[in-house]
């Protein structure tokens, strides 16, 4: 198995990237964000509470979304891997996620950190907005994701650093150099 985590900021091209990676190299694609999206469009109990966090650019507790992740995992038994896409957003959830991986015998090999500059990013996000429609795409919500971003979210970093397992890659490019970036290291390591 191959377990790989996308991170980086809001507006970095984990969605992107994971996409195109999940279809390279077989890996289900798990983007948390995408979950909680289409729970909020069917209005499920879990997409009514969701969206009073996710409006305002904040996490989804932690109980929801883990619950989440272990049902999408466990619908995919025999996978050849997975793409984790915006989770975990915080110790907690690495923490939650490494112990329930090594509960069905696996674990994370690689996190793959795009790095993207604070304007490209609003520049990118304030983009998206226009093409996508989210409503957490406007300049107030994007300030607060990228905010809990670097206070919650990148001290995952070091979680994994410790154990080896960090690839920093450049985010500003083309999808295909970005791609390419990745790529790169994916099959060198494996
Ligand atoms: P994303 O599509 O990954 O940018 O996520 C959009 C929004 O969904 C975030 O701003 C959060 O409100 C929520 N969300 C997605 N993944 C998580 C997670 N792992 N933990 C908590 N909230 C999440």
């Amino acid at each position: 198995m191959i377990n790989v985590i996308l991170f980086g900021p809001p507006g970095s091209g984990k969605g992107t990237q994971a996409i195109k990676l999940s279809k390279s190299l077989g890996l289900i694609h798990l983007s948390t964000g995408d979950i909680l999206r289409k729970a909020i469009a069917n209005k499920t109990p879990l997409g009514i509470k969701a969206r009073e966090y996710m409006d305002k650019g904040e996490l989804v507790p932690d109980t929801d979304v883990a619950q989440m992740v272990v049902n999408a995992v466990d619908r995919n038994a025999g996978a050849k891997g997975f793409i984790f896409d915006g989770f975990p957003r915080n110790v907690f959830q690495a923490r939650f996620l490494d112990k329930m991986l090594e509960e069905r015998n696996t674990s994370i090999h690689y996190l793959i950190a795009l790095e993207v500059n604070h304007d490209e990013l609003i520049k990118r996000l304030l983009n998206r907005a226009k093409i996508e429609s989210r409503t957490d795409d406007n300049l107030e919500v994007i300030e607060n994701r990228i905010k809990i971003y670097f206070d919650q979210t990148f001290p995952v970093i070091e979680h994994y650093k410790s154990q080896g397992k960090f690839y920093p890659v450049n985010g500003v490019g083309t999808v295909e150099e970005v791609n390419d970036r990745i790529c790169k290291i994916l099959t060198k390591e494996e």
